[in-house]
């Protein structure tokens, strides 16, 4: 087995890479891979803590005509559905989970506790962090840095559905620039829809390391985690 290259993740999985092909909702066989992959950092002493969105079932900014802070409100709760179908994934897998929200529910999850999830983490618990920042107008992609931060983090993990960072959407253009290496000033300038300018910001401020990569791609974690160059990294 390859040594891992960082000691403490954060591993930011956005709802639509949980909803496969299928765009919305879950995927089975999407939740299993991504416990196994889990499993195989976890097997190395990896310490993991997962950040997840909630876009295969809503998203704030999209809701049309509702007002915002009430669809962000929704948006949140998606991700709780997230959260505790990740859960189960990772406790079929063998792996003792703790789901910590931002918003408290706490007949279902535990509330977000710094220092009860950095000893959660340190015990050899995946933590998932659920119910983003807490606040409307906010991203789980700024949780995913907040956390970070929080956490002392070494990297942001953020599988997303395509393979890397692009300077315009690779389905849409055939022609679209992959990029490899990225510093976060230049996400900002070029403006890159990679994560939002909070989020990226926030990385940018704290000097914090993201990798992005495809969950589908075989063993995509791992080999993040293990130093292979796939996908872009933003650092
Ligand atoms: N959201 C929010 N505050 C947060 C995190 C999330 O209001 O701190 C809401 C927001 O409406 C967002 C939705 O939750 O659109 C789902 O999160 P996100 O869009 O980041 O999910 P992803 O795109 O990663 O699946």
């Amino acid at each position: 087995m390859m040594e891992p290259k960082y000691k403490r993740v954060i591993l930011k999985i956005s709802g639509e890479a949980l909803a496969g092909e299928k765009h919305t909702g879950l995927d089975d066989e999407m939740l299993r891979h991504t416990a196994l992959d889990v499993k195989q950092l976890a097997d190395m002493g990896v310490q993991v803590a997962v950040v997840v969105g909630g876009g295969n079932f809503w998203r704030g900014r999209t809701s049309g005509s509702m007002d915002r802070a009430t669809a962000d409100y929704m948006g949140m709760l998606a991700t709780c559905i997230n959260a505790l179908a990740l859960q189960d994934a990772f406790e079929q897998a063998g792996l003792p989970t703790r789901v910590q929200t931002a918003i408290e529910m706490k007949e279902i999850a535990e509330p977000y506790i710094r220092r009860k999830a950095v000893h959660e983490l340190e015990q050899g618990c995946v933590v998932i962090f659920a119910a983003g920042i807490g606040s409307p107008y906010f991203s789980t992609d700024t949780t995913a840095a907040l956390r970070a931060a929080e956490m002392d983090a070494d990297v942001i993990l953020l599988a997303k559905k395509v393979d890397a960072v692009y300077d315009s959407d690779p389905e849409k253009n055939p022609n679209a620039k992959r990029y490899t290496k990225l510093t976060h000033q230049q996400v900002l300038e070029d403006n890159l829809q990679v994560m939002d300018s909070t989020a990226a910001s926030l990385c940018r401020d704290n000097k914090i390391t993201i990798h992005v990569f495809g969950l589908a791609e075989q063993n995509a974690i791992y080999r993040a985690v293990t130093g292979e160059a796939i996908g872009t990294i933003i650092e």
